[in-house]
C-alpha cells in the first residue's frame, strides 16, 4: 500500500519553472512538495537575456559568459549582430538547475524523487499517483515539461513537438574561444535551426522529429568539414512550439508542460520564470478564498504578459519555413552587420524594428516583392 502524503499545493517537475514556483511558493509560507523523478538536472544551453536579473540574484559563479555578438548563418551567407551592451549571458545551466532547487528547499518547500504516472481528481483535493507514494492537496502544478503527464491526464492536447539536440565537442587545436553560430539551413530543419556556442563546446539543433537522425547528421558532417571536432555525450529533449490550455480543474500547467517557450529561438527560462510569478499570485488568492474560477485567470495574466510575443514570434517561424532556400539568401544578402547600443533579446518585435531602421531604404524597396508573395499567398 502506498503512502499518502498531504500538501497545500503538490508541483510536478523540479526544472526551472517548477523548482522557482516552489521557492516563490514556500517564501509565500505556502506547505508545498515538489515531485521530481530524476536526481540530474536538465542540461541546455544556458541562454538568457538580461531579463533574468529581475527575477533572481545571479552571482558570477552562474555566469559562463556575457554575450555581445553572434554569427547567424543563412546558408552560405552570414552577418554579425553585435551589441555595445550584454544582450544575453549563457548560465552554467547544471548549477543554475541546482541552484533553483537548493533554493526552493532553503525556502521551505520539500523535494521529493518519485514520477508521477497518474491524476484522481477528487470532490475538495486533487490526488497524484506516483510509483511510490501517493500525494494529496488543494492544487496541482504540471512543471513536467514539453511532454507532461499531467497535461496528458487533464485531456489537454498537446503542443506541436520538436527535437531539441545537444552534443558536447573536443576540439583539435584550438584554443577556447568565445564565439556563438546560429546555421538557418532547410538541410537541418525547415523551420528551426542549429548552433555551435564555443564556450559550452556544444553543437546543438531544433529540427522536426521526422528524419531528425538525418538533420543531426548533416549538421554534424558539415561542422565537420570545417572544423576537426569528436562529438560526446548527447542529449535529446522535446521542445514545445505553440501554447495550450494552461489549466483544469484544480490544476495549473507551468513552462515547457503549457509551450510557454519563445517560437523564435525554444528558449523557455525567462518565459517559465515570467509566468510562475503570475502562478504564485494566482494560487495564493486560490487557496485563500477557494475559489476555482480565480485559477482561469493564470491564463489570462500570462498570456497578457508574453501572449503576444509568442503570436509575433510564431509569424515570424511561419515565414521563415514558407521561405525558399534561395529567397532566405536574397534577404539576408542585403544584412551586412547588424549593430546597436543595446537591445532585448526576448522581445523579437523591438529586434525586427531595429532591423528595418539599420536596413538601406532601396534594399527595403528592393525587397518588398519578396514580403508580399509569403505573406499574402
Ligand atoms: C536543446 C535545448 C536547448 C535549449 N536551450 C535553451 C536556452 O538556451 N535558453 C532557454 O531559455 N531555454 C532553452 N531551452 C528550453 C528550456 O530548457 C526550457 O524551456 C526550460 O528549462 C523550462 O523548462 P520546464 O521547467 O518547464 O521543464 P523541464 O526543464 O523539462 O523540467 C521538467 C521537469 O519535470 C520532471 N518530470 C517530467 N515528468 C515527470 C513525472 N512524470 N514525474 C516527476 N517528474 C517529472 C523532469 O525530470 C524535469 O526535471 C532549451 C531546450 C532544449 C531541449
Amino acid at each position: 500500500m502506498k503512502d499518502v502524503k498531504n500538501s497545500k499545493v503538490i508541483i510536478v517537475g523540479a526544472g526551472v519553472s517548477g523548482s522557482y514556483l516552489g521557492y516563490l511558493l514556500a517564501s509565500n509560507d505556502i506547505n508545498v512538495i515538489i515531485i521530481e523523478k530524476s536526481k540530474d538536472v536538465k542540461k541546455d544551453s544556458g541562454i538568457v537575456s538580461n531579463r533574468i536579473f529581475n527575477f533572481i540574484k545571479i552571482d558570477d559563479s552562474l555566469i559562463k559568459q556575457k554575450i555581445k555578438r553572434m554569427k547567424i548563418y543563412f546558408g552560405d551567407n552570414a552577418f554579425n549582430i553585435t551589441s555595445k551592451k550584454p544582450f544575453a549571458i549563457i548560465l552554467n545551466r547544471k548549477n543554475f538547475g541546482r541552484y533553483l532547487r537548493k533554493k526552493a528547499i532553503d525556502s521551505g518547500a520539500k523535494i521529493i524523487f518519485d514520477e508521477i504516472v497518474g491524476l484522481r481528481i477528487r470532490n475538495k483535493e486533487i490526488e497524484a499517483i506516483g510509483i511510490k507514494n501517493r500525494y494529496r492537496g488543494k492544487l496541482i502544478v504540471g512543471a513536467d515539461g514539453a511532454n507532461s503527464i499531467i497535461r496528458k491526464c487533464l485531456g489537454i492536447s498537446s503542443p506541436k513537438l520538436y527535437l531539441g539536440f545537444l552534443c558536447n565537442y573536443i576540439e583539435k587545436n584550438k584554443n577556447r574561444n568565445e564565439n556563438i553560430f546560429v546555421f538557418h539551413n532547410k538541410r537541418y530543419s525547415k523551420r528551426f535551426f542549429a548552433w555551435k556556442i564555443e564556450a559550452n563546446k556544444e553543437l546543438g539543433m531544433i529540427t522536426e522529429l521526422v528524419d531528425c537522425k538525418k538533420s543531426i547528421d548533416n549538421f554534424i558532417s558539415d561542422i565537420k568539414k570545417e572544423n576537426e571536432i569528436i562529438v560526446k555525450e548527447r542529449h535529446y529533449h522535446l521542445i514545445p512550439f505553440g501554447t495550450t490550455k494552461s489549466y483544469g480543474s484544480k490544476s495549473i500547467l507551468l513552462g515547457d508542460a503549457c509551450g510557454q517557450v519563445k517560437p523564435l529561438t525554444g528558449g523557455g527560462i525567462v518565459y517559465s520564470l515570467i509566468c510562475a510569478k503570475g502562478a504564485m499570485k494566482v494560487i495564493k488568492e486560490f487557496l485563500e478564498k477557494n475559489d476555482e474560477k480565480i485559477i482561469k485567470s493564470y491564463e489570462d495574466m500570462w498570456k497578457r504578459e508574453i501572449g503576444h510575443e509568442i503570436w509575433f514570434q510564431e509569424k515570424l517561424r511561419d515565414f521563415y519555413e514558407r521561405l525558399a532556400q534561395r529567397d532566405i539568401e536574397k534577404i539576408t544578402r542585403k544584412i551586412k552587420e547588424l549593430h546597436f547600443n543595446e537591445f532585448d533579446y526576448d522581445i523579437s518585435i523591438d529586434i525586427a524594428k531595429k532591423i528595418f531602421l539599420q536596413t538601406p531604404k532601396k534594399d527595403l524597396i528592393e525587397l518588398a516583392p519578396l514580403f508580399f508573395k509569403y505573406f499574402l499567398c
